[in-house]
């Protein structure tokens, strides 16, 4: 399919081309393994100088037909999938950093990407430095070091509602010769695609609005192609150097513009496996058909939740920016002028205990670990999802202990509001 179709467009048509008499809707490719007529037409194939399919740990068509769409929404040249959006982030940057190296993270991140960054990546021996990412550029720039391999930020943050900076950010990045890694989860592709602002890699957590309807844990990892490694050569071996593990291959030599994507897919989804199972690919696929439909309206529904908010007496404070009042107004309204994503924060006036009893009295919004689907709902990050995180962590990572987070999804907005308005009584 051309680049001259719109996001639209590309939502319900790109990925599976069926060529004459095959089945118009994307088959799930349901098999681990692909016949060949020869012993050498395989043999081409491990030493990846044919492509083709031979596992599904490696490839399978459904979900190939599945990272185009993503691609393609994106503007990117290629993506991978992955099991869950950690195993997207956790391959974004171990395809590029090994024991010794270094990264630097904006700290508002999902608590998820928080624990895998700080955490157990610290067991590998790779090391981040969390930065507060609306710092001046020479605050952020002093957290870099020689062996500093890439910078990560995600462009709304889970749940803080931040929004990134992304233009600084890559600038910062492309300064000292590393990619800049943007979680796209919340704003999507339809809202933003931080290609345009000078990011290198795109990763998702699919498991939010794309799938959009809470069936399916899964992640991308998506390539613009355009960091150039071989300039960066001495700090990007695996790209850059032979690959004993594939006879001796370059990346860089043999895939050019490819080299990253086609790394992560060769060689860590080779040795680690966390691939999207087909059958999830397929329900993916169909989220993406109606992306763009469902971000409208989450973002409509949530600015009028937002404004409703915001004048109600016992709310003591609102987060969501397309609010005017928001910090991130400015920003959101650059970098996502149709709009951000359907989740805000906010707080109640009065105790911690008050948020919780609040949440108890809602009756069609449900409390769940989970947010950005169709159905409005809520959770309260400090006792649910970062409840591993002390007090100084929470504020680091932007999650007041107060703060709910509220998905609101594609109901009509009246009725999320009227809820709403009952439940704080
Ligand atoms: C949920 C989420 C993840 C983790 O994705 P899973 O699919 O749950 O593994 C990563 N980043 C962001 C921004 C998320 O919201």
């Amino acid at each position: 399919m051309s680049e001259k179709y719109n996001s639209e467009t590309v939502c319900v048509q790109a990925g599976w081309k069926p060529k004459n008499g095959e089945p118009r809707v994307l088959p799930i490719y349901q098999s681990t393994t692909f016949k060949y007529d020869s012993s050498e037409k395989m043999a081409r194939l491990f030493d990846l100088k044919d492509s083709g399919y031979f596992y599904t740990r490696l490839q399978n068509p459904t979900n190939d037909a599945v990272a185009e769409k993503i691609a393609k929404l994106e503007g990117g040249i290629a993506a991978m999938l992955t099991s869950s959006g950690q195993a997207a982030n956790f391959y974004a940057i171990f395809n590029i950093c090994e024991a010794g190296d270094h990264f630097v993270c904006s700290s508002t991140i999902y608590g998820g990407t928080f624990n895998l960054f700080g955490v157990t990546m610290k067991k590998l021996g790779i090391d981040v430095t969390f930065v507060d990412a609306d710092a001046d550029e020479s605050t952020i720039d002093a957290a870099f070091k020689p062996n500093t391999k890439a910078l990560f930020g995600e462009t709304i943050a889970n749940p803080g509602m931040n929004v990134l900076d992304i233009e600084k950010f890559a600038r910062i990045a492309h300064k000292h010769g590393v990619p800049l890694i943007v979680d796209n989860t919340f704003a999507t592709p339809i809202n933003c695609r931080p290609f345009e602002w000078g990011a290198d890699i795109v990763t998702h957590s699919t498991t939010k609005y794309m799938d959009g309807h809470a069936l399916t844990v899964g992640g991308a990892i998506v390539d613009s192609g355009n960091f150039d490694w071989e300039s960066n050569a001495e700090k990007f071996p695996g790209l850059t150097r032979p690959d004993e593990s594939y006879h001796g291959l370059t990346y860089t030599k043999s895939f050019g513009k490819m080299a990253y994507i086609q790394k992560a897919t060769a060689q860590l989804m080779r040795d680690f496996g966390a691939i999207q199972s087909p059958q999830n690919a397929f329900i993916l696929n169909i989220g993406l058909e109606t992306l763009h439909l469902r971000m409208e309206r989450h973002c409509k529904n949530a600015l009028a939740v937002a404004q409703w908010l915001e004048k109600n007496p016992r709310v003591a404070w609102v987060k969501y920016s397309g609010l005017e009042s928001d910090k991130y107004h400015k920003l959101a309204q650059k970098y996502m002028p149709k709009g951000s994503c359907g989740v805000l924060a906010f707080g109640l006036k009065g105790s911690r205990q008050d948020a919780i009893d609040f949440m108890d009295r809602l009756k069609m919004i449900c409390i769940v670990t989970h947010v950005a689907d169709a159905r409005t709902c809520v959770l309260h990050p400090a006792s649910h999802t970062h409840r591993q995180l002390s007090e100084e962590q929470l504020i680091e990572a932007g999650v007041a202990p107060d703060l709910i987070r509220l998905s609101v999804g594609i109901e009509n907005v009246d009725d999320i509001i009227a809820d709403i308005s009952q439940a704080l009584g």
